[in-house]
């Protein structure tokens, strides 16, 4: 197969040079190969345009829709992050149906459908990122579009019974059933999509595991994403004085780097970090959590409310036990630049991370890159991150359960050295495993090749 690859994500990079791990991957990727990069211009809700602008091109092209102020809302606000994020995160009692998200959600991929219909040539395959595209392939598959097209979705796959809260439930099914191949974060979430194949009566199990649908067929995997673990242990690494970081070293530091998200299970992180301070209340030993949390989507009100949660428990529990010269939560509402990060990470005694449910959680890999295999720091690794299914000797935690999270960090802070080194070894072994140059190859090298698919055209 000598085609061109055609990727499609909602976000793509406005810069010469990209960064970011899956940015740089999928930047490789299209280099080796050449092709197109299609997604959403960066300045959203721009008046309507049709057609594609260009973004910048050299080894591939970079080529942008434009969403208008309506569809942004809809599409982008509505359907995709008050619909499907909750709904794939466990958090049905968040999904905001409205009338008009679905439609306008399913108008967009068709329109975009439309737009690289025209683009896509004999032998290209097309790779699909995450859930703003979930009907693509199918809206493609209408326009007679036959070429090999595969799907990764970054964020869980919702369990069965959630999926009856979308309007049309059946469509999940329909719009995967349209790709040559589904990737999935984790094994469980590969269970989960199989689960839906398997309670559905249009769908049969082929002998080669892939799943007939109707007259397609579709295999569904695990590629289980991850970092460019060697770039984030060299910018960790840099030597410069602590100061710089704003970090006093008598004190243990606690760590914590999310999007103001309610799957990351913040305000449980607070309270169990505010039970481990009861802990220690008349020792004298300090510890502090320096939380950097940059709000995100806040026009959608579940992210309001969860920033107004988090400030009230951060402000109560600093007012209990904060000293004249110490405050033992630190909440940084802004982004902090990569290479700050990595020092920060290295110098942290432990990393929480606690959602309460995570496609895989880049931070956790990132914490494990950054140490210094010799003095190692600790990761506590919700169970419901995807990268707790690997990374089993990160130390395990029910983030629901607040108790044995505030545990947790006091084993993290107080664990010998040789445990810490054991266990650091074997997370470093699973982030080195899931490079994400080889996750994006194995993605790609998998859609040339997995069980071919019957003739659409004759299947029509
Ligand atoms: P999600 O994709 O849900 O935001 P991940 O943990 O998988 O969660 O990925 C988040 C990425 O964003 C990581 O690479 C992390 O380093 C980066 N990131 C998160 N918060 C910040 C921040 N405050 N400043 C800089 N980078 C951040």
């Amino acid at each position: 197969m000598t085609g061109k690859l055609v990727v499609v994500s909602n976000r793509i990079p406005t810069g010469a040079t990209p960064s970011g791990g899956l940015v740089v991957a999928v930047h490789d990727a299209l280099t080796r190969s050449g092709g197109l990069w299609v997604g959403a211009h960066p300045d959203e809700g721009t008046p309507d345009q049709d057609g594609l602008t260009e973004i910048a091109s050299g080894d591939y092209t970079r080529l942008a829709f434009h969403l208008t102020p309506e569809e942004y809302d809809s599409y982008y606000l509505g359907f995709a992050n008050s619909v499907l994020w909750p709904l794939c995160h466990g958090r049905v009692d968040l999904v905001d149906i409205e009338r008009g998200f679905e439609e306008t959600y399913l108008a967009v991929n068709a329109r975009v459908a439309r737009l690289l219909a025209d683009q896509i040539g004999e032998g290209d395959i097309v790779w699909v990122h995450d859930y703003h595209f979930l009907p693509l392939a199918s809206e493609l598959r209408k326009l007679g579009i036959t070429a090999r097209i595969g799907f990764f979705l970054h964020i869980p796959f919702p369990p069965l019974g959630a999926l009856s809260t979308l309007p049309s439930p059946d469509d999940f099914a329909e719009w995967l059933s349209a790709y040559d191949l589904v990737g999935l974060q984790t094994r469980r979430d590969t269970a989960s999509c199989l689960e839906m194949f398997r309670a559905d009566p249009r769908a049969e199990f082929m002998t080669d595991g892939s799943v007939k649908f109707r007259d397609r067929s579709v295999s569904v995997r695990s590629f289980p994403i991850g970092i460019d673990a060697e770039s984030f242990a060299e910018a960790a690494a840099v030597e410069g004085p602590d100061a710089e970081l704003g970090i006093d070293m008598h004190e243990d530091l606690v760590i914590g780097v999310d999007r103001l998200d309610y799957s990351k299970g913040l305000p449980n992180r607070f309270r169990a970090f505010g039970k481990f301070l009861d802990s220690r209340a008349g020792t004298g030993r300090r510890a502090s959590l320096l939380q950097i949390a940059p709000p995100t989507r806040e026009r959608v009100a579940a992210y309001r409310a969860i920033r107004t949660e988090l400030e009230e428990i951060a402000g109560r529990l600093n007012g209990e036990h904060a000293e004249l010269d110490w405050t033992p939560i630190r909440y940084i509402h802004r982004g902090v630049e990569r290479d700050t990060l990595a020092r920060l990470h290295r110098r942290a005694r432990a990393c929480l991370v606690t959602s309460l449910a995570d496609g895989m959680n880049l931070v956790a890999k990132e914490y494990v890159a950054a140490q210094d295999p010799e003095d190692p720091g600790v990761l506590i690794l919700s169970r419901f991150a995807g990268a707790a299914e690997d990374m089993t000797e990160a130390l395990l935690v029910n983030p629901y359960d607040i108790d044995e999270t505030s545990e947790a960090i006091e084993t993290a802070i107080t664990m010998p050295l040789e445990e810490r080194r054991r266990r650091h070894a074997h997370s470093l072994g699973v982030v080195h495993a899931t490079n994400v140059t080889d996750w994006a190859q194995s993605f790609v090298s998998c859609l040339k090749t997995c069980t071919p698919t019957l003739d659409y055209r004759r299947a029509q």
